[in-house]
């Protein structure tokens, strides 16, 4: 006979054994999510037995099997949350990071002092679509669009608007500009792949082994797609319209770079909460 709490032990100390840090935290929700039951009962419930319950023992098995070979917990549990939202995630797209809400804020900070009644957003490497949902709730008169150049993420950005009963944006499998060739937007918003080449090797077991590596990749320099980006908004960008980036660690200074030798000086960077410079907003 096993007890939640005897479990919920064992749990955190094989997780901690393969190097997981947040262990007891990951081992908590591993068997919430298997049990179905929320984080008071695992406490209260200590003396709930688990052992007859077949179907959930051997789900929960499988749960911390594929938690202890380092899969994401997020594509264990199917999905996770969005600046309030609910977004399926697995191989194939990038999990939503708490930085990008951070975009998302800045970026509706700024929209709201415009006041335009419809407004144009483009989000490029869209992945889950997590970007473009927030913006597109945010602002349900706007007309969002939405590219990525994978056909998995596309799938899982429309169903994620879908499951949110978010109508306003339309989704594309395309690279970059291409498929949106004959539109002007007022605003357009990218965390695009960012990690330099040679250092996707040093990322978490987490993150190298099983996210999509076109989602990180940002090529020797990791400003590949800064550039395509940023010189390719000429002809697309509005009068007044603003660009808005997630920056990896240490661009900044690069990606302001490459912006002024497009011809733009209005240039702001803002900070991320470990206060690394990790936005960049160009014509606030
Ligand atoms: N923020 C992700 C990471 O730290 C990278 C995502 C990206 O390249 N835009 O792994």
């Amino acid at each position: 006979m096993r007890y939640l709490v005897d479990k919920l032990r064992e749990i955190t100390t094989r997780l901690r054994n393969v190097g997981i840090r947040d262990a007891e935290r990951e081992a908590e929700a591993l068997l919430c999510l298997a049990l179905n039951i929320n984080k008071a009962a695992l406490y209260c419930h200590d003396l709930i037995e688990i052992s007859n319950e077949a179907s959930s023992a051997s789900k929960l098995d499988s749960m911390i099997a594929r938690r202890l070979a380092r899969q994401p917990f997020q594509y264990i549990a199917g999905e996770t949350e969005f600046l309030g939202l609910s977004l399926a995630v697995g191989t194939g797209v990038l999990i939503p990071r708490p930085e990008t809400e951070l975009l998302v804020e800045i970026v509706t900070g700024i929209i709201k002092v415009k006041h335009k009644p419809t407004l144009n957003v483009l989000d490029l490497c869209t992945g889950s679509g997590c970007i473009a949902l927030a913006l597109a709730k945010q602002f349900p008169t706007s007309v969002v669009h939405a590219v990525d150049i994978s056909e998995i993420a596309i799938r899982y950005a429309a169903a994620n608007a879908a499951t949110n009963n978010i109508n306003n944006i339309t989704f594309h499998t395309g690279s970059l500009y291409g498929p949106v060739q004959t539109h002007t937007f007022d605003v357009i918003v990218s965390n695009p792949p960012y990690i330099k080449t040679f250092d996707i090797a040093l990322l978490e077991p987490e993150i190298r082994l099983y996210e999509p590596v076109e989602a990180l990749d940002g090529g020797q320099d990791g400003l590949h797609f800064y550039k395509k980006i940023i010189t390719g908004a000429a002809g697309r960008l509005s009068e007044g319209g603003i660009m808005a980036f997630e920056l990896g660690d240490t661009l900044a200074a690069a990606v302001m770079e490459i912006a002024s030798e497009a011809g733009y000086s209005k240039l702001t960077l803002k900070s991320d909460y470990s206060s690394t410079e990790r936005f960049l907003i160009i014509n606030e």
